[in-house]
């Protein structure tokens, strides 16, 4: 299926690695142009000329860390100046850290609301004018499973999220009618390297295997395997493609039917 984003321009927040990667790699795949964001400017350029070299298309790469407004403003400037307006914005973020109620002071808070909510705030405020005027646009944030139901110790993760779900559905409505969609992706486990380290530690704090941890973990899928990156990004372009114009304001389980409840 031709999925209409050729020439499109992506700007796709947190992609180094991991979802925001294969974000970046399944929209370069069907020829949009895409800039890259993270932290480790080395990594970032490394995964830039992989993503060149695997799709032909043009992949550039700005330096951001998604907690700060001025990397934001940056990123946002460099990719309209070489690539044009953005068609379609991938809000992702590293998750906040795990732990109990108690554990969590208000720096913690704060700092969770700043990169995991007001991230992609700042850059909605941002490609949203462009894409208006334009009449047409894609927003797809990156969230969790957690957002449905919420995962046991990510108290930062499930209430930040869940925000971030609100605002998008609210705004989805009010975006509407400039053919701009909203929709968040809900992942449950997804074997990118920041699962395979967990499961290293966990396996070497429990003298298990990381093979035995991830089992543990598989079993509560319905799939009986956790998703492949690949997999989540080919959700990706689907929800940027020209097809998807009808799917707004959605939040959409990526997790083998983990989840049980009906919506
Ligand atoms: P990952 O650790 O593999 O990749 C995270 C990416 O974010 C990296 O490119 C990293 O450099 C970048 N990053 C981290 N903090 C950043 C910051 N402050 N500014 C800019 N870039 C930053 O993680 P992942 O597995 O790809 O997960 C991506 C998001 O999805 C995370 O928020 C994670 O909590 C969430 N999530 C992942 C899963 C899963 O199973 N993989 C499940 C549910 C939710």
């Amino acid at each position: 299926m031709d999925l209409k984003l050729n020439d499109k321009v992506a700007l796709v927040m947190a992609a180094s690695r991991g979802l925001g990667r294969a974000s970046a790699l399944a929209l370069a795949r069907e020829g949009v142009q895409v800039c890259i964001t993270a932290r480790d400017e080395a990594i970032l350029a490394q995964t830039a000329s992989e993503l060149r070299a695997e799709t032909g298309s043009k992949v550039m790469a700005v330096r951001a860390d998604a907690a700060e407004s001025a990397d934001l403003i940056n990123a946002f400037e460099q990719t309209v100046q070489t690539l044009g307006p953005v068609d379609i914005l991938v809000n992702n973020a590293g998750g906040p850290p795990p732990g109990k109620f108690v554990e969590m002071d208000d720096d913690a808070w704060f700092k969770a609301f700043t990169l995991n909510f007001m991230s992609a705030v700042r850059l909605c405020q941002l490609v949203l004018p462009d894409m208006c005027e334009r009449g047409w646009g894609r927003i797809i944030n990156i969230t969790s499973i957690g957002v449905k139901q919420p995962l046991p110790d990510l108290i930062l993760s499930n209430a930040v999220r869940t925000g971030l779900v609100a605002m998008a559905k609210t705004l989805s409505a009010q975006v509407a009618e400039f053919g701009v969609t909203v929709n968040n992706i809900c992942p449950g486990y997804t074997l990118t390297d920041r699962i395979k380290a967990l499961a290293e530690s966990k396996a070497r704090a429990s003298q298990r295997t990381p093979e035995e941890v991830i089992r543990e973990m598989e079993a509560s899928i319905l799939m009986g395997r956790m998703g492949t990156p690949s997999e989540f990004g080919a959700l990706v372009a689907y929800l940027a493609s020209e097809q998807a114009s009808y799917i707004t304001g959605a939040s959409l389980p990526f997790d083998g039917g983990s989840y049980q409840g009906l919506m």
